[in-house]
């Protein structure tokens, strides 16, 4: 499928590299454009040296022609770049790298696939780990972990194979087909990559392409939007929810079952919050329907605990416990974290001020006994917390907001980064922003244990 042809590469990054790299071994005539200059100088020699042609820089219109039999973009471009365009009108096959990686995968491979509007990670991370302690050969590709043309010489038949999916990587699937596909939740979000929300759910279900009864969905049942779009698939429907024991994974008395099986105690979970719960009703369905034994699925939840910067647990010092949800750069992600909790929380917020309101915070705050707010919304949020009768304690940064969280604290009590802003007013990503905070936990505790 992928031999003496010519083929576009659009956008470089690693998996156009990648995939260059790979195409580059069945006699294929190569064309990699990138707009930007800045690249990998060695990867550009080693493909340079495998006979690709680089353009970089600029789109010239003349380098796409008739002639070219596929165009692989990077998932972040969109369906309206000239070149996609012009290939679309011209029979050129408009694909990405995940789907022409598909193509080289031996038969045999178990494919799980895992979207959604939420939670994609968690999911992902979790089953992954549960897989890996059950059996040998596992691989996690996609958005998470390493293009799938990387090492795609290294997975062999029977190996199980774990694949986080954007929405962005879905618009251009044509063949490729799972044998599970989990859809954790459906909500409106990102839509502008999409156009409409009608069109975003069209594109979500391609998770389900091409499956027979012989393939697996994990659907949510308590989600009306998730049911809709999955009513007509021909899989074996598995679903589970967080709010009603009829389905085949659910929440009784403290304990999560799988079809009247129970699994694990909620309290002996490290994760929190029902959202997390739901996550992980996903991974155990996956897991019982691949025939893992509990005791591994246990070992994972009992200690694993979030994938880092997502209500994340940090530490427990002097009987306080300290929590990294840097991404929630929204209200809506801080509000999930405040339902994931029911003792009195400290809660560290702020950041850059897209002229966001706070006020619907409120009904989720019954908990917080206490704000402490930096960063450039920090006078917004002080104002919030004033009008909603909360107290509330203005510092100049994370680091000071930290300490005065640890220094107002109580035993039993949550410290949580949680700061519903973005962090470029003061960090480059969120990411940085939850580094520095685990650092800034990491003094407290030298400090408690120099005392
Ligand atoms: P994604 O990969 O889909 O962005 P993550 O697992 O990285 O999801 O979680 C990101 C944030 O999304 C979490 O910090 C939490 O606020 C929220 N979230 C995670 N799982 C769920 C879920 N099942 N339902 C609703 N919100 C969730």
């Amino acid at each position: 499928m992928f031999e003496n042809k010519k083929i576009f590469i659009l956008g470089m990054a690693r998996s156009g590299y990648e995939a260059a790299k790979l195409l580059s071994k069945y006699n294929n005539k190569i064309v990699l454009n990138d707009s930007n200059m800045e690249q990998d100088e060695e990867h550009i020699k080693e493909l340079r040296n495998l006979g690709v042609s680089i353009i970089l820089g600029e789109h010239p219109d003349e380098i796409l022609d008739k002639s070219f039999d596929y165009l692989i973009k990077n998932p972040g471009i969109k369906d309206t770049h000239k070149y996609v365009e012009f290939a679309k009108k011209n029979g050129i096959k408009v694909i990405n790298e995940i789907e022409m990686a598909y193509h080289f995968l031996p038969k045999g491979v178990k494919l799980i696939g895992i979207t959604g509007t939420n939670g994609k990670t968690t999911t992902t991370t979790l089953i992954y780990e549960i897989l890996k302690k059950a059996y040998e050969n596992v691989h996690m590709a996609g958005n998470m972990g390493y293009p799938l043309s990387s090492f795609i010489d290294k997975i062999k038949p029977k190996d199980y194979l774990v694949m986080e999916i954007s929405i962005q990587q879905l618009t251009n699937f044509i063949d490729f087909k799972t044998d599970i596909s989990v859809l954790t939740n459906i909500s409106e979000a990102h839509t502008d990559h999409v156009g409409s929300y009608e069109n975003y759910k069209k594109i979500k279900k391609r998770i389900f392409n091409h499956h027979t009864k012989n393939d697996i969905a994990i659907i949510n049942k308590s989600d009306d939007e998730s049911l809709k779009i999955t009513k007509d698939i021909n899989s074996n429907k598995i679903y589970f929810s967080s709010q009603t024991q009829d389905s085949d994974a659910y929440i009784k008395e403290g304990s999560i079952y799988y079809k009247d099986e129970k699994i694990i105690d909620v309290k002996d979970v490290k994760l929190v919050g029902n959202h997390n719960y739901e996550n992980i009703m996903c991974a155990i369905c996956v897991a019982k329907e691949l025939g893992v034994d509990n005791k591994y699925i246990i070992e994972v939840l009992e200690t694993f605990t979030g994938v880092e910067h997502r209500l994340e647990f940090v530490k427990r010092i002097k009987d306080r416990n300290f929590y990294n949800d840097s991404k929630a750069t929204n209200n809506k992600s801080t509000m999930i974290a405040l339902s994931a909790f029911n003792s009195p929380t400290i809660i560290l917020m702020g950041g850059l001020d897209r002229g966001q309101s706070f006020d619907e915070l409120e009904p989720y705050m019954k908990n917080v006994k206490y704000v402490i707010t930096y960063g450039e919304t920090k006078q917004k949020i002080k104002d919030f917390c004033d009008k909603i009768g909360k107290k509330c304690s203005v510092v100049e940064n994370l680091e000071e907001a930290t300490t005065l969280g640890y220094n107002l604290s109580d035993e039993e009590d949550i410290i949580l980064l949680s700061p519903a802003c973005a962090s470029w007013d003061q960090y480059k990503k969120f990411e940085d922003r939850g580094d520095a905070f685990k650092k800034y936990v990491d003094e407290i505790e030298r400090m408690n244990v120099n005392d």
